[in-house]
């Protein structure tokens, strides 16, 4: 029934379009207007019901004697009937009887109105409940003394005081007036109040909605004013500016990054170009410039082309499509052999030692482990002047594998150890130096070892040297 009410009026209003406000308003006060036509019906009732009295005593007690006297078949039905009409006939109430057995579990009535038996309809179980009932133009109501017991038949009859609703009529009009009245104020009340209250109450949503129109890429400082939003909707806001938060700050990286890689390609770019320029205008014929021109050339496409292949690396690892191959290998063979490949370019006289446990079968990415040893290495090289020692050593521990790569360098500053990770960093000491690269080792050396489901730890200390520390799985598919 309800379902269907709400449907009927959904279908009214589909057409409608509704504000937040208006919507929960007009909820609340259908909410109200059903509530009020209830209690307009069920208060003059009840009303009616506990006001209902009348000195009856007498009259009960008459009956009940009446009643005994035909149970005792002193009296016969039609002679009952006479004697409990003549009760009543003086005044207004008159009296039903009605018979319920336990026994039986059946009921039978007797109205002395109408003198007759009746088969009532009603189930046994609820007439016993009932203890007022309104029939035709009667309200009727049991007291407690008015009832009497047959033994011979099992029957308990109850006697009802009949009384007359017109009796109390002009009554329950004035009440049911009254309540349709301040109902109806209420009403008007509630539209009013309760809809400049929503109103309120969901200010700040339009205010939020305007400031999340003003939010652009342009500005994506703009916050929404939480100190103005009360309840769920101060969370709301406070996610909202969470998200702009982390927004902004993705974007502003994105920002840097594209910079960045547009700045570690101009140098290169430009070195050709001035290459090429002077090899048009003077060097075609002079050897030595055409020598020194092509070496640039090389050298540089080779460091653009190193470029490129890092930041594909680091675009694949944040789209999730970097591969791994997981394979079997021994990992102190591969150590040793990049250390050899160091030490055969080694320029700077330096000791570049390898100490690793032979036969240390591993399962990871022979490729990309190599690559990060390489980085390791390389900056550990790079970082540490003529002479001075670069050590890597490697062992197993709680079926982890350690490699350390320690230097005697320049070493790191503690400010600037949370950085160095980050795409594009390089310490103030690389870049004054000239020594570094792009500045993008780090973090493709993190990109494998976290794909690797491995950890970096790093000691440093300036002036004194640097240690690396990576700790990998032994068998990092599982
Ligand atoms: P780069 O190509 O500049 O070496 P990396 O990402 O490999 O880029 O390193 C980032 C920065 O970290 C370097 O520029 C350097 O300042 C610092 N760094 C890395 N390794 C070492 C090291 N072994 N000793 C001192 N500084 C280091």
């Amino acid at each position: 029934m309800m379902n269907r009410i709400s449907k009927a009026i959904k279908n009214t209003f589909k057409h409608f379009h509704l504000s937040m406000r208006r919507k929960i308003t007009f909820d609340y006060l259908l909410l109200y207007f059903f509530i009020g036509l209830i209690s307009v019906l069920l208060i003059p009732i009840i009303f009616a019901f506990n006001n209902i009295s009348g000195d009856v005593e007498k009259e009960s007690y008459e009956v009940n004697r009446v009643l005994l006297a035909y149970n005792q078949e002193i009296y016969s039905l039609q002679e009952a009937e006479v004697k409990i009409s003549q009760i009543t006939q003086s005044s207004n109430i008159s009296f039903e009887i009605i018979g319920y057995s336990d026994f039986e579990n059946s009921v039978k009535a007797f109205t002395i109105q109408t003198g007759a038996f009746q088969n009532h309809d009603f189930s046994y179980d609820l007439f016993k409940r009932m203890d007022f009932f309104i029939n035709e133009q009667l309200i009727a109501k049991r007291l407690d003394n008015q009832y009497y017991e047959s033994e011979e038949e099992n029957y308990t009859y109850v006697i009802y005081t009949l009384y007359p609703v017109t009796l109390y009529e002009s009554e329950l009009m004035t009440l049911g007036i009254l309540l349709l009245v301040f109902h109806i104020i209420g009403f008007v009340l509630m539209g009013m109040i309760g809809g400049a209250r929503v109103k309120k109450v969901l200010n700040p949503i339009y205010h939020m909605t305007k400031a999340a129109e003003e939010v652009s890429i342009s500005n994506l400082t703009l916050r929404l004013d939480v100190n103005s939003t009360k309840y769920e909707l101060k969370d709301l806001a406070l996610t909202l500016n969470d998200m702009l938060d982390r927004l902004d700050k993705d974007y502003s990286k994105q920002k840097r990054f594209v910079s960045d890689v547009s700045h570690e390609l101009r140098t290169p770019i430009s070195i050709i170009n001035g290459y090429a320029s002077m090899l048009e205008r003077w060097g075609k014929k002079d050897p030595e410039i055409i020598d020194e021109s092509i070496d640039a050339i090389i050298s540089e496409s080779k460091s653009m082309q190193q470029l490129v292949e890092n930041l594909l690396t680091l675009v694949r690892s944040d789209n999730q499509t970097l591969q791994y191959e997981f394979e079997t290998f021994d990992l102190a063979e591969l150590i040793c052999s990049t250390v050899k490949e160091f030490n055969m370019l080694n320029t700077k006289e330096q000791s570049i030692a390898c100490e690793v446990e032979k036969g240390l079968f591993v399962s990871l990415d022979p490729v990309k482990i190599k690559q990060t040893i390489r980085i390791f290495v390389d900056n550990a090289i790079k970082y540490t002047p003529e002479h001075g020692d670069v050590f890597v050593k490697a062992y197993v521990q709680d079926k982890n594998v350690y490699i350390h790569i320690k230097d005697s360098g320049i070493g790191i500053k503690k400010e600037a150890l949370p950085y160095l990770f980050e795409r594009f960093y390089r310490s103030d000491e690389s870049r004054t130096r000239q020594t570094g690269g792009h500045g993008l080792g780090l973090s493709i050396a993190k990109v494998i070892i976290l794909g690797h489901k491995g950890k970096i730890r790093v000691k440093s200390r300036l002036g004194k040297g640097s240690e690396f520390i990576l700790i990998l799985p032994i068998h990092a598919k599982l």
